[in-house]
């Protein structure tokens, strides 16, 4: 017997074909359970891991193309109907009630056998194909090294937030960090150690952030944090927070002292009407307020035109 064979429920009221396909599946690898009718059919399926259902089209009461509907909607299982009436129901049918498969009575035992290996098949090819999906999802959202959000989900995620705040007229604050010298941090240590700091940066800023928060790569140093519902004063305390715990921590390379690694931060707080670009550079230009002053400071831009 395989090391994991596959459960399979055959619903028909012949008994006589219950029992000789139950015998021949049991003989194939796969490990049978046999229901009279709907009702039971769906007793067992609620106690017990089934994988495929071959369920007759005509059963007594609740119908095999009804019982198909049902099995779908509350079970995560391939369903394969049969028939003896070839006329009376259409593949169609069948494949609107959610069936993987449909077979003509009478079959040879070995279609039967051919069919739950192709709808296996497909089952996992389409489990596949949702996990490549999944994957490129991340890909195309997620920064590989910081495992932060990338700089393309950062313009998307900042308009949403830019359109609830003007719809609930709420707050929304941004934050754009650099790090202070740190090409002369590679120079000295190499890209590697770099990349490192940059990892631990990023933990460091989702550390201090909110579940609402959301923290971005915006470029190779740079990172970008969108602060809903949070206005300009509240979010130089969240910056304060970020830039002290990035200044106390000690990223030592392997081998070297200690290194110490600090930030500039630039805060802006959203002036309603004000298009996202605008939002975003007057954070930058405030962060570079914070190089100007001499770095590891957090800085703010009020307003558009400052007096
Ligand atoms: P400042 O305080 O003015 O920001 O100085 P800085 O040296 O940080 O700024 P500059 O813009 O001159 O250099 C940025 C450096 O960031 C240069 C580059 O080597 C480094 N950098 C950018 N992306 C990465 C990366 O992905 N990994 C590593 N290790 N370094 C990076
Ligand atoms: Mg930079
Ligand atoms: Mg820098």
């Amino acid at each position: 017997m395989p090391e994991n064979p596959t459960h399979v429920l055959i619903v028909d009221d012949d008994m006589a074909l219950l029992d000789s396909l139950s015998d021949y599946l049991e003989i194939s690898g796969y490990q049978p359970k046999i229901a009279p009718d709907a009702e039971s059919a769906l007793e067992i399926l609620k106690h017990n891991a089934i994988q495929v259902v071959i369920v007759d089209i005509i059963l007594p009461g609740i119908s095999g193309l009804e019982l198909t509907e049902i099995i779908k909607k509350n079970h995560n299982v391939d369903v394969i109907l049969m028939t003896g009436h070839q006329m009376e129901h259409s593949y169609e049918d069948a494949i609107k009630k959610g069936a993987s498969d449909f077979i003509f009575k009478p079959f040879r035992f070995e279609e039967i056998h051919l069919r739950i290996q192709r709808v296996q098949r497909e089952r996992e090819l389409t489990t596949e194909r949702n996990r490549i999906l999944e994957k490129l999802k991340e890909l195309a959202t997620i920064d590989g090294l910081t495992k932060l959000f990338n700089s393309r989900h950062f313009y998307n995620q900042l308009q949403l937030e830019v359109d609830r705040t003007i719809r609930y007229n709420h707050k929304l604050s941004l934050l754009l960090l650099d790090i202070d010298n740190f090409k002369h941090f590679n120079d000295s240590y190499g890209h590697l150690e770099g990349d490192k700091v940059l990892k631990r940066i990023g933990d460091i800023i989702k550390i201090c952030l909110r579940k609402m928060d959301s923290a971005y790569r915006y470029g190779g140093e740079e990172f970008t944090i969108i602060l809903p519902e949070t206005s300009a004063k509240e979010a130089i305390v969240v910056a304060q927070r970020i830039r002290t715990t990035i200044e106390g921590e000690a990223f030592i390379p392997s081998g070297k002292e200690t290194g110490v690694v600090t930030v500039s931060i630039g805060v802006s707080e959203y002036i309603p009407k004000e298009n996202i670009a605008d939002f975003v550079k007057r954070s930058d230009s405030a962060m570079y307020d914070s190089k100007r002053m001499g770095r590891n400071t957090v800085s703010l831009i009020l307003s558009e035109n400052p007096a």
